[in-house]
């Protein structure tokens, strides 16, 4: 059986993700690449990481992204950017290349964004093109950076982002003048603050004439105090600056995100601070869960050449030797980790890059249902939610008909469908609500723990500061990944939420007929244990919503945190491999039509669809695990759980095979050719 011959390429990840015929998308991988394992690789290798403070060499890290291109791939053209359209897709993969070699350095590419994301979300056309544009690099003048601070000193807002000590007043407000404001908020742990020139803060109204909280913008220069605060004490991202500065600033009611109208002498801002920040965590937490990621898939290579060179030099053995070959990947159990670590990056990569497609399909739905709402005399949260309720059954079917074959579909109802923005952005939204939380949750909890196995994998040097591939630096950076944007029990809440939502129950069940179907045609990628563990999933989700304890407490309840996290858990790794198993399936359709693929294809379909089925059988077995302690833990006394019982043997029949192809995907690491040398400094 053909097996892989060398590490995936640029070809073979094009096809898998989606952007091989985006030639804007392939030139922004190669940029960040070129920063990514030249001045970030070497600054790394330097020990740069080793102050808290940042440094000059640290700041020229700026200048290298701006040269790159990197600082402009948020930007639209006329703001100074080359990438037309939404940029979901892009900021994920630059985020995935320079993490590939340190998160600090995509952190700090990323929080400009995240500081322009408020404006770019829900800001007037006018601040988003004044302050995008600022931020764009040009030749005659160094571009403006930002700080997002949301995040306030203790007790207040880091988790529960719903209350602010952070204040907005009215300072003065003139006769036919705009209103100045006095605003005065405390940050903690903010990104980008020893450089920021502006920065985009959350404060709640403290005077009777302003209605809400806001996001306001606040510039270096504005009257009163931007003092930047104290340098945190970080031990992870050190190629990032974090303080925890003081603002108290007199600036124009302009300034308020979104901009605000007067009524009955009242400032009241077209959206509050919540409204704001939920726009923008909804995309921005995509590409943290692809830096974890990439820590995961950049270990194979270094890891796979210290095993293999563990014995080499010694008297132990000879040149040619089966042990001076394969030093320790003559064991099995050394390469069956390995690909393990290998196969939840996969899992993690395909959730994470799916995510952002699917942000990159929403953005211009999301525009034009808002277009169309308005059309119809709808505006404000409340009147839209309303008017999206009411479209539900069509979003239903919108979902059922996207899972029909193309052929098989009722082609003018689809195309009906299809061509109603509220419509369309209800069911797309309802995929994304559960999909973002899903990766930021499961790509960077579960993808820390799995590090924590490749740096193993290294032995003592895996602790040392010679440890190719900076792993330990990668596995204590992406505890910071599950944190910041909100930590895990942030996405959890959220995904108790959305996962309950009809529309994207309707999702699972065609993500079960889908595998399903996938099953009968490839059994070799797994899709069976994954049909099976959704089925499972989806029953224990009905048994809960359905059941009450013995005190008559409804079981699934948003405050039930014992019931629904572990739900939202169980469900996480299920969908990524769903999308695992589909990305396989795109390689093996796609990948005849390229020549530099094709050579190698049958090797990598097999070996791909051995990992993916690796992973579907442990995705099975934690949801079984998980629903069964839901299930047999909560059941009121004398529940018939037979039907239960049936699924989850189901789940442990559905593992057929899967030890041969976890022994295969170990078996295939030992063959496989790597480069000569890593190609980034140690
Ligand atoms: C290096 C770094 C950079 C950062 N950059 C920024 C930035 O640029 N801008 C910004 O605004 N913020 C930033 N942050 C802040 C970051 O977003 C917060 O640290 C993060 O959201 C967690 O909040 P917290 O630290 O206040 O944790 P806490 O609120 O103290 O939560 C700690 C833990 O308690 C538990 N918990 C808390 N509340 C609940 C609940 N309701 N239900 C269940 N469990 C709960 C969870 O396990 C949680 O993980 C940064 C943080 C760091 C460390």
């Amino acid at each position: 059986m053909e097996t892989l011959r060398t590490l995936p390429g640029d070809d073979v990840r094009q096809i898998m993700w989606r952007y091989a015929d985006r030639f804007d998308l392939q030139m922004a991988v190669q940029s960040a690449r070129s920063v990514a394992r030249g001045v970030v690789a070497r600054m790394v290798a330097d020990g740069v990481r080793h102050s808290h403070e940042w440094t000059e060499q640290k700041d020229s890290l700026l200048k290298t992204f701006d040269e790159a291109g990197i600082t402009a791939v948020f930007l639209d053209p006329h703001q100074g950017g080359f990438i037309e359209g939404p940029k979901n897709m892009a900021l994920s993969l630059v985020a995935f290349e320079l993490s590939w070699v340190d998160a600090g350095a995509a952190t700090c590419s990323l929080a400009n964004n995240l500081a322009l994301s408020p404006i770019h979300e829900r800001g007037t056309t006018e601040q988003r093109d004044h302050y995008m544009t600022l931020c764009a690099p040009a030749p005659d003048r160094a571009p403006w950076r930002g700080a997002f601070a949301l995040t306030e000193p203790i007790p207040y807002v880091g988790v529960d982002t719903g209350v602010l000590t952070g204040k907005v007043r009215v300072d003065s407000w003139e006769e036919g003048q705009e209103p100045i404001l006095h605003v005065e908020k405390r940050g903690r742990f903010i990104t980008g603050m020893d450089f920021a020139n502006y920065a985009t803060a959350a404060v709640d109204t403290a005077d009777p004439r302003i209605k809400s909280s806001c996001i306001i913008i606040l510039e270096e220069t504005d009257p009163g105090l931007f003092d930047r605060g104290a340098p945190t004490l970080k031990m992870v991202h050190q190629l990032s600056s974090t303080r925890d500065p003081v603002f108290n600033l007199k600036v124009p009611a302009s300034r308020i995100v979104g901009g605000y109208t007067v009524k009955d002498g009242c400032i009241v801002p077209n959206y509050s601070h919540s409204e704001v920040i939920a726009a923008v965590f909804h995309r921005t937490r995509v590409p943290v869960a692809l830096m974890t990621t990439a820590k995961l898939l950049s270990a194979v290579e270094p890891v796979i050449r210290y095993q293999r060179g563990r014995f080499r030099g010694g008297d132990a053995c000879e040149a040619g030797s089966a042990k001076f070959e394969l030093g320790l990947q003559q064991k099995q159990d050394a390469v069956i980790r390995l690909a393990e670590v290998w196969a939840a990056g996969e899992a993690g990569a395909s959730l994470g890059f799916a995510t952002a497609r699917l942000f990159d399909q929403l953005d211009p739905t999301e525009k034009a249902k808002d277009a169309a709402l308005a059309a119809k005399g709808v505006s404000g949260a409340r009147g839209q939610m309303t008017a999206l309720k009411k479209v539900q059954p069509e979003a239903i079917e919108y979902v059922n008909l996207l899972f029909v074959p193309e052929q098989e579909r009722d082609a003018a109802r689809f195309a009906a469908l299809d061509a109603d923005p509220v419509v369309k952005y209800q069911a797309l939204e309802a995929e994304a609500g559960v999909l973002c939380p899903a990766c930021k949750l499961w790509n960077t909890g579960h993808g820390a723990t799995v590090m924590r196995e490749a740096v193993a994998m290294m032995g003592g040097y895996g602790i040392t500061e010679d440890c190719p591939g900076f792993l330990f630096h990668k596995w204590n950076d992406s505890q910071l990944e599950a944190t910041y944007e909100g930590p895990e029990c942030v996405q959890r809440r959220q995904m108790s939420i959305t996962m309950a939502s009809d529309i994207f129950l309707a999702y699972v069940d065609n993500y079960i007929a889908e595998m399903e179907r996938v099953a009968a045609s490839n059994p070799e990628t797994g899709a069976a244990s994954v049909a099976a563990g959704l089925t499972l999933w989806k029953h224990t989700f009905d048994f809960l919503s359905a059941n009450k304890d013995a005190d008559g407490k409804k079981l699934y309840h948003s405050n039930r945190q014992a019931v629904t996290f572990p739900l939202a858990d169980a469900l996480c790794p299920l969908i990524a491999t769903r999308l695992q198993i589909l990305d396989v399936l795109e390689l093996a359709a796609k990948g005849p039509e390229n020549p530099v693929v094709a050579e190698g294809l049958e090797g990598y379909v097999a070996f791909f669809s051995d990992l993916a089925r690796v992973q579907a059988a442990k995705a099975a077995g934690e949801a079984a695990k998980a629903c069964a302690s839901l299930v047999y833990g909560y059941a009121p006394a004398g529940a018939d759980l037979t039907a239960f019982a049936g699924l989850r043997a189901a789940v442990d029949a559905s593992l057929a095979g899967c030890g041969a192809a976890r022994e295969r995907a170990g078996q295939a690491l030992t063959q496989v050719m790597i480069p000569e040398a890593l190609d980034y400094p140690m």
